[in-house]
């Protein structure tokens, strides 16, 4: 099976004005669509973060990819030199293997340990928009929306993406969320690395019988992590200061983290996370995924990498929820007591509706910027508005 041509698609989808420590997620999220086709007429699909660069990258590397046969993935990571890029087309390749053989991606990836994938509640602050979930500026409105949530997709696991408000303010969301839901349910928060050590440890204290599964990212790099986790019995997890191999020995010696969350448009694919959960087991880390604003492709993946790996046990993160339209074939992916079946394939077990791409795609066209900027969307509110960090 050769490669005998490649589209790539930047897209633009609708996404609700969610608050981060940047700022807000501006009106849309951006993503690349890639297709591969082999001389045996079948079709690829992969997704990618970003928008006009990574389109451009991958055109760039064009001549790398036509003639490649799809099996031969480590010949291409190792030629790209780009662990984004073979990312990218990673999961294109695989989907394209899948269909060949007529096999999931998860019996590729060595096969099946589980039928369905526990996920996350993945908790935003935000403001009103165009979405059915209003305002959630406040603890008793968290409260609200992860009531909402368990309700209609039955979720066990509660994350919350801090940094928005006071670090105090957060800490009595955690509290009332505990409260509110007992014992039984999976908590979380992360405010993406924007409080300084001190506060970190500040609030690892006040929350040290909220029960947390883990903290994650609370402050900046490996010695910050270090620090905050010599002062806490709480496990700490991270996307942000562990996400490459290469970060993996001075983590350890330091004895940072706890819990990786693994992400295959990082760490070198969905094979390279299947390695990674494997060093985190040797390591005695527990590992978890990680989640940008996605589409179903992404989504089919993380669920078939989910089935895979015996040590992923964590519920995943995923902003699926957050989306009201997706570009596959038939319904959306859909949760049902906090987990998703795993697509039968084969591959990824997903197809693309091209007029929803096209769509999204015009959407992508019409629009004066090529990368997704949550800071301008902020000044918009607040002219002042620098994403400092540490904030707190
Ligand atoms: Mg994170």
């Amino acid at each position: 099976m050769r490669i005998v041509d490649m589209r790539v698609t930047p897209v633009a989808v609708p996404d609700p004005p969610l608050r981060n420590s940047w700022g807000i997620h501006e009106s849309a999220f951006l993503r690349v669509i890639i297709q591969l086709y082999s001389d045996d007429g079948l079709v690829g699909l992969g997704e990618a973060p970003g928008g006009g660069a990574t389109a451009r990258a991958l055109e760039a590397i064009r001549t790398l990819v036509i003639g490649h046969d799809p099996w031969q993935l480590e010949p291409l990571r190792v030629t790209l030199r780009n662990a984004r890029l073979f990312c990218a087309l990673e999961e294109a390749c695989l989907d394209l293997i899948g269909k060949a053989t007529g096999r999931p991606i998860s019996d590729l990836l060595g096969g099946t340990v589980r039928q369905r994938v526990p996920y996350a509640a993945y908790l935003f602050y935000k403001e009103a928009g165009d979405d059915e979930w209003g305002e959630v500026l406040s603890p008793e409105a968290m409260v609200g929306l992860a009531e909402r949530w368990v309700e209609r997709w039955g979720f066990r696991c509660l994350k919350v993406k801090g940094g928005v408000l006071e670090p105090d303010a957060e800490v009595e969301t955690v509290r009332l969320l505990r409260q509110h839901f007992g014992p039984g349910m999976g908590l979380r928060i992360d405010p993406n690395a924007v409080w300084s050590v001190e506060t970190s440890r500040r609030v690892a204290h006040k929350l040290r019988d909220a029960d947390l599964e883990y903290l994650e990212d609370p402050c900046a790099g490996i010695a910050g992590m270090a620090a905050v986790a010599r002062s806490t019995h709480i496990p700490l997890s991270t996307n942000m200061c562990v996400t490459a191999f290469e970060h993996i020995p001075e983590a350890f010696r330091a004895d940072a983290v706890s819990v990786v969350l693994a992400d295959h448009h990082v760490w070198e694919g969905l094979t390279g996370c299947v390695k990674l959960a494997k060093v985190c087991h040797a390591l005695g880390w527990g590992v978890g995924q990680h989640s940008n604003s996605h589409l179903g492709i992404t989504m089919a993946a993380m669920t078939h990498l989910a089935a895979a790996v015996p040590n992923l046990i964590y519920a995943s993160d995923s902003h699926y929820p957050w989306l009201e339209e997706d570009l596959i074939k038939g319904p959306m992916f859909h949760f049902a007591d906090g987990y998703l079946e795993v697509p039968k394939g084969p591959g990824l077990g997903v197809e693309l509706d091209e007029d929803k791409l096209e769509r999204f795609a015009a959407a992508y066209r019409e629009r004066q910027a090529h990368t997704r900027d949550d800071v301008t969307a902020m000044r918009e509110r607040d002219s002042s508005w620098l994403p400092l960090m540490p904030r707190w």
